[in-house]
């Protein structure tokens, strides 16, 4: 098993071009932190319940309790496996946990978009809160309007995609995040693709840099 982290701002594409690898290439798994926590909220374990209220209000959860979950899917991913970890690590100290659990990382890719674009995108988002598929209103729209191609179920827009916790999100990507961009570029290990091409094309980038 190794790891290819993903980084980029809330709503730049790393789930969705996480997804479509994942869906596309045997090998490949989608790990998404946002997913895992959510999933955590929905089951009401006490982590979510930890995890709910940061989460609303668009801030980063405990260190110590993403870093237990994350630390558990490690584990339990065995043979020969890509991890494409979509929103872990979201901090400096989660840099480190993610290094002192031994976890193989093979690069880190920067998806990049301009925070002029991000409002807009997560603006039209759309998620399949059964199947965790994501969509956008204009840009990637279902089949039929409001319902999962996947799975048939309703589509709902996140509870922290309205435009105050967004501006919030993005605060705290360019504070917490965004200095994991300099670490990797440190360690060798950052490449990058321009996150505005398209889902197709930057799939296609994301999977030749990594
Ligand atoms: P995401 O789906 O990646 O946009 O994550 C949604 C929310 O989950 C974030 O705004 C945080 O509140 C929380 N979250 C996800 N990943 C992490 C992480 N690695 N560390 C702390 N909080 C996280």
């Amino acid at each position: 098993m190794n790891i290819v982290i993903l980084l980029g701002a809330p709503g730049s594409g790393k789930g969705t071009v996480a997804g479509k690898l994942a869906s596309e290439n045997d090998g490949l798994k989608h790990v998404s932190s946002g997913d895992l926590l959510r999933g955590a909220v929905a089951k009401g374990t006490a982590a979510g319940v930890e995890a709910k209220g940061y989460m609303e209000k668009g801030n980063l959860v405990p260190d110590a309790l993403i870093a237990q979950m994350i630390k558990d899917v490690v584990a339990e991913t065995t043979g020969d496996v890509t991890m494409l970890l979509d929103g872990f690590p979201r901090n400096l100290a989660q840099a480190k946990i993610l290094e002192e659990m031994g976890a193989p990382v093979k690069s880190a890719v920067l998806i990049d978009v301009p925070d002029s674009i991000i409002q807009d995108r997560i603006a039209g988002r759309r998620t399949c809160p059964k199947c965790k598929a994501g969509y956008h209103v204009r840009n990637l729209p279902p089949k039929v309007e409001g319902i999962c191609d996947v799975c048939g179920e309703k589509l709902v827009i996140r509870k922290d995609d309205n435009p105050e916790t967004v501006k919030d999100r993005l605060v705290v990507y360019h504070r917490e995040t965004e200095p994991l961009i300099t670490f990797y570029r440190e360690k060798g290990l950052l490449k990058s693709v321009d996150g505005t091409i398209g889902v197709d094309n930057v799939a296609a980038a994301f999977l030749k840099a990594m």
